[in-house]
């Protein structure tokens, strides 16, 4: 009986499951051409030393240019390739495309996303290696950005990448701190040059005294065991003053820059800074 009671909702999830797959199997196939095709494009949001109020560097994000759906953001089709292995191929255009389009910007640093599963199936230091070399660019302007997921399999292997690329001179950050499950034991396994904090922490500063200690103690941290610390999400003047007294040296975010096409920033280099905050040392921390 109660098959029978529950044979129209069984047929429901079936034909539910049956269509989700259809339309994962429909942007898998979309996916696949969007190199070829020329779909795919980089984005660039500038990165602000607090102390100099100049921009130093240029974060790269990816963006895919759908013919019928419009631009997708990555976060509903990064996943997806990775699960179909379509990141090798999409990471590694990635790669060469910011080095091409750094090697316009001499004065600037550029940081990369790279995905874990680059790390495990790809061949990333070949990659790396070949696409500095093919513009001339000098291996410390470029940093790959990381997040904990890296550490979750095949972590000797992955560590022993790490170091290679460090070794050739290319920076490593830690993207979005504070957000998984082991940030800590991430932070003792591998080396890095420099630590974002997420961008909901600083969507709390000023509000909460726990968010205020947070971002504080991460900041400390992150000094203590060499490494810059670079603050994401930043929309106000506010926040970045707040920043800048709690000793962050980098800032990111819609108040300096949304991310933008590359002729965008090269105007900014040629006539922009934000002196306002180098001017403004008056609430310097005083400890
Ligand atoms: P992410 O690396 O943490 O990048 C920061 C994200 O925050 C970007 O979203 C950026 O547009 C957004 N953002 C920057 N400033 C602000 C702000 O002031 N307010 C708010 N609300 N958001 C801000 P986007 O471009 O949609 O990228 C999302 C994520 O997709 C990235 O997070 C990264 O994890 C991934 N991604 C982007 N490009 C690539 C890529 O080339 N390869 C891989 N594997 N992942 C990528
Ligand atoms: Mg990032
Ligand atoms: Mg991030
Ligand atoms: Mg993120």
């Amino acid at each position: 009986r109660a098959k029978g009671k529950c044979r129209g909702s069984l047929q429901f999830f079936a034909e539910h499951m049956n269509q989700q797959l259809l339309i994962r199997k429909q942007l898998e196939g979309d996916l696949r051409r969007a190199i070829p095709e020329g779909q795919l494009e980089l984005e660039f949001q500038p990165q602000v030393n607090l102390t100099s109020g100049k921009m130093v560097g240029v974060e790269a994000l990816l963006r895919w240019n759908h013919p019928t759906k419009g631009r997708v953001p990555p976060d509903q089709f990064v996943h997806l390739a990775e699960e179909t292995g379509l990141i090798i191929p999409i990471g590694d255009w990635v790669i060469r495309q910011a080095c091409a389009q750094a090697s316009d910007w001499p004065e600037l640093k550029f940081a990369v996303n790279v995905s874990p599963i680059q790390f495990r199936q790809g061949n990333i230091i070949e990659t790396v290696r070949s696409a500095l070399d093919t513009e001339g660019i000098d291996p410390n302007r470029l940093e790959i950005e990381i997040t904990e997921g890296i550490l979750l399999q095949n972590t000797e292997e992955t560590i022993a990448i790490l170091s290679e690329l460090k070794a050739m001179g290319v920076r490593i950050a830690m993207d979005d701190f504070g957000t998984g499950y082991s940030s800590l034991n991430y932070l003792r396994r591998i080396e890095f040059d420099k630590i974002k904090i997420d961008q909901s922490f600083i969507a709390g500063l000023g509000r909460s005294t726990e968010a205020d200690c947070i971002i504080q103690a991460v900041i400390d941290l992150g000094a203590s065991l060499g490494m810059t610390s670079n603050a994401e999400g930043v929309e106000t003047l506010a926040q970045a003053r707040k920043l800048k007294q709690q000793g962050c040296k980098e800032v990111q975010g819609y108040f300096f820059g949304r991310p933008m096409p590359s002729t965008s920033i090269q105007e900014l280099l040629v006539d922009h800074d934000w002196m306002m905050l180098a001017a403004d040392d008056t609430h310097s921390r005083s400890t």
